[in-house]
């Protein structure tokens, strides 16, 4: 509990936040998770503004009139995990999973709703509520940008639980705090042969394991030091027997960095050690390259604000940053925002995000709660014209 939440709000949105928890739903199917908000919106008299969204839900509390427009946001997609926490309110739905903890991210967003629509007459502007779908796939940001909920949004906040911290514990830091994230796939064609005679094939999976060596020299001998990258194979496959040299095979990864300029080096120091490695082998390759979120980039002054603000009702410190992602960072090249990370866990070897046994602690949803609230009522007395 915090002074703001009070214990019948608290045990409400605990329940609530099960009730998400044991009904997920995959990226842009989530439905009855819509449905859910909706009403529960609709019978705090909130007003839901229409869209061509097919899953999410955009509200707004205030006028306009009176101020800025804030943007508060909270992801609401599970992922396709199946659920080995054996909670009482463990997932129903068979190999689905709220494993990045989006149910706590939704509740606390209601949550705060509440509060601020009983305190509507007396805040400075308007606070934009995204309930954003499709996180997971990051897809879901663009699509609210593309139907235009962004467009007179003057900052936007959001958060991301942590395993790592406790509850009562709020990480924020300036520029950098989740990762620009890429994606690669490369087939390999050569020629395949009798395991006996491979001087009459061109072997893909000596090309393949050469190819996957070398690209580690990026980070090692191209990236600067001083940058944090991350360049991971994920996942290779290539033949299914043990007498035969296979004609092709794949292998796929991802890419983290914070730096652009890093991120640019990246690709192209791969693309050069793909191609010319599999000419040298003489077979072929064929890369597809998928660019995902960018860096999410908090804005330096803006933090600094929600740094001292959120101060005043939990610990914060400026937390490592992540090489995960988030597609809030699309939100931020279109307005000034800040994302933090809401502690939820603490445990030494709390299971991470995307873990089939990922818990949260629900004693931080009345903080989270109050990062949306009191960061947005300070945001629309700060950024008065
Ligand atoms: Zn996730
Ligand atoms: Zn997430």
């Amino acid at each position: 509990m915090t002074q703001l939440v009070s214990e019948a709000l608290y045990n409400e949105l605990v329940a609530f936040r099960h009730l998400v928890h044991q009904n997920p739903e995959l990226s842009g199917q989530e439905f009855e998770t819509t449905k859910r908000l909706t009403a529960a919106l609709k019978a705090l008299d909130i007003k839901i503004i229409q869209t061509k969204l097919p899953t999410g839900v955009i509200a707004e509390i205030g006028d306009d009139t009176k101020g800025p427009t804030i943007a508060l946001r909270a992801d609401i997609d599970a992922l396709p995990i199946e659920e080995k926490t054996n909670l009482p309110y463990a997932s129903v739905n068979q190999g689905v999973m709220h494993a990045c903890g989006h149910d706590f991210h939704q509740t606390s967003l209601l949550g705060a709703a509440k509060i601020l629509k009983a305190q509507e007459a007396s805040l400075n502007g308007r606070v934009r509520l995204i309930f954003q779908h499709a996180e997971e796939i990051h897809t879901g940001a663009a699509e609210v940008i593309e139907d235009g909920h962004l467009a007179d949004v003057q900052a936007i906040i959001g958060f991301h639980n942590n395993p790592a911290f406790k509850a009562g514990e709020i990480g924020i830091k300036p520029n950098g705090i989740m990762a620009a994230v890429d994606q690669f796939y490369v087939k390999i064609k050569g020629v395949g042969s009798h395991a006996a005679d491979p001087h009459l094939g061109r072997d893909t999976i000596v090309t393949l394991t050469q190819i996957i060596a070398q690209l580690q020299t990026i980070i090692a001998r191209n990236v600067s030091p001083r940058d944090a990258v991350v360049l991971s194979v994920t996942h290779i496959e290539a033949g299914n027997t043990w007498n035969v040299l296979p004609d092709e095979g794949f292998f796929e990864g991802t890419v983290r960095s914070f730096d652009q300029a890093a991120r640019v080096l990246v690709k192209k120091r791969f693309y050069e050690i793909v191609e010319h490695l599999a000419e040298a082998y003489q077979v072929e390759a064929e890369i597809t390259w998928i660019l995902g979120p960018n860096v999410t980039n908090n804005d330096p002054k803006l933090t600094e604000i929600v740094f001292q603000e959120t101060s005043k009702f939990a610990d914060v410190f400026v937390p490592p940053a992540s090489n995960a992602g988030e597609d809030f960072a699309t939100f931020q090249e279109q307005v000034p925002g800040v994302f933090a990370f809401i502690g939820t866990n603490g445990a030494e070897n709390a299971p991470g995000w995307h873990h089939s046994d990922f818990t949260v602690d629900d004693t931080a949803l009345p903080f989270a709660v109050e990062y949306y609230v009191s960061n947005a009522k300070r945001l629309l007395d700060e950024l008065q014209s």
